[in-house]
């Protein structure tokens, strides 16, 4: 539970956001989106406007709240920060687009689970500035438009795919963040052991980022992890031994996969012969919701070709077979 899923405790969060970069230059990797960015901002700034709307998608913990509050800095404005989830009713978004200055931006993590009627409100607000709000009940009731400042909306979603038509296309820029390489997960290992003021060798830094599923957020809490036990067990130093004595510990494999993993990938293998297998099926079977397996295990083993997407179901790799040290039944027949 403590790898994959991202909860975590409030003194966690405080870290983690201690770790954040702050400006476009200092966010690693990315390289396409933040090339986009670099342009638009620019020009939005150069003509006194807010940036056009912007959309985010991909897996937890990849850098999309980063991404947002680096853009507010970077245009000098603010953020306010709130979720699908959270804004119930059409009062709850109102309240925070009137609230907004000039500019500002406003984030919507969760951005697919805005409910229709809150999502009905955000389109004229997108396109126009305006929202229609209905003041009063029963027949006196009547709808008033306000004129909104100018603003930014930054949506994140885990998958772009689960965003309705209308509300996708009201992005002028939408960016899918990808997974990170080793070789950025270290850079980004390594600025985070400065800031923590932790000791850590160039191979510790890249024993962390081998192991950390592409994710700067893993990366960083298995860097925290790995620097217990490196003041406990080895005086404080991070070396690729330590490193690796301390994630083994940790149940993170030399793949990178963690426990949630490995139970998805020994069910698909033990259960279901590989596969293919419906992800209904392999939810109920491992006792994960459907939505964990979708957004947050499987872009990963998919990414590294350990899994496979098929329209009858996950199939299991020749290369995950050989990871758990089984004979696929395929290849027993031949
Ligand atoms: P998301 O919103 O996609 O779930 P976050 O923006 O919260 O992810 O990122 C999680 C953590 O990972 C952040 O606290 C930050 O320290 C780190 N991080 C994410 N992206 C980058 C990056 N490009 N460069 C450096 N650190 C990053």
């Amino acid at each position: 539970r403590l790898i994959a899923t991202a909860k975590e405790s409030p003194q966690e969060e405080a870290l983690e956001r201690a770790l954040r970069p702050k400006r476009l230059a200092e966010y690693v990797g990315q390289q396409k989106i933040r090339g986009q960015l670099e342009i638009f901002i620019e020009a939005a700034r150069k003509r006194s406007e807010a940036l056009d709307h912007v959309l985010l998608f991909g897996p937890p913990g990849l850098g999309k709240t980063t991404l947002a509050h680096i853009i507010a800095h970077e245009m000098g404005v603010n953020m306010r920060h709130t979720s699908g989830p959270v804004l119930e009713r059409a009062g709850d978004l109102a309240a925070m687009l009137t609230n907004l200055e000039p500019h500002d931006v406003l984030f919507i993590d969760e951005i697919h689970r805005l409910s229709p009627v809150v999502e009905e409100i955000l389109y004229p607000a997108l396109e126009d500035f305006q929202i229609d709000i209905m003041i009063g009940e029963g027949p006196a009731a009547r709808s008033v438009k306000l004129d909104l400042p100018p603003f930014t909306l930054i949506g994140a979603t885990t998958r772009a795919g689960m965003l309705t038509n209308p509300l996708r296309d009201r992005f002028g820029i939408v960016a899918r963040l990808e997974f990170y390489t080793p070789e950025e997960l270290a850079l980004i290992v390594r600025r985070s052991a400065a800031l923590l003021d932790c000791h850590i060798a160039d191979d510790g830094a890249v024993e962390i980022a081998r192991r950390s599923r592409g994710t700067p957020r893993i990366a960083n809490r298995l860097l925290r992890r790995v620097r217990d036990f490196a003041e406990v067990r080895a005086e404080g130093r991070i070396t690729r031994e330590v490193a690796d004595a301390a994630l083994t510990m940790l149940d993170v494999d030399h793949l990178g996969l963690d426990i949630m993993d490995r139970k998805l990938l020994g069910a698909m293998l033990e259960k279901f012969g590989g596969g293919p297998v419906g992800v209904d099926n392999l939810a109920a079977a491992i006792g994960e919701a459907r939505d964990t397996i979708e957004d947050v295990l499987e872009p990963f083993l998919i990414q590294q070709g350990y899994l496979q997407r098929t329209p009858r179901g996950r199939i299991a790799t020749a290369a995950i077979w050989r990871h758990f040290g089984l004979t696929e039944p395929a290849a027993q027949n031949q």
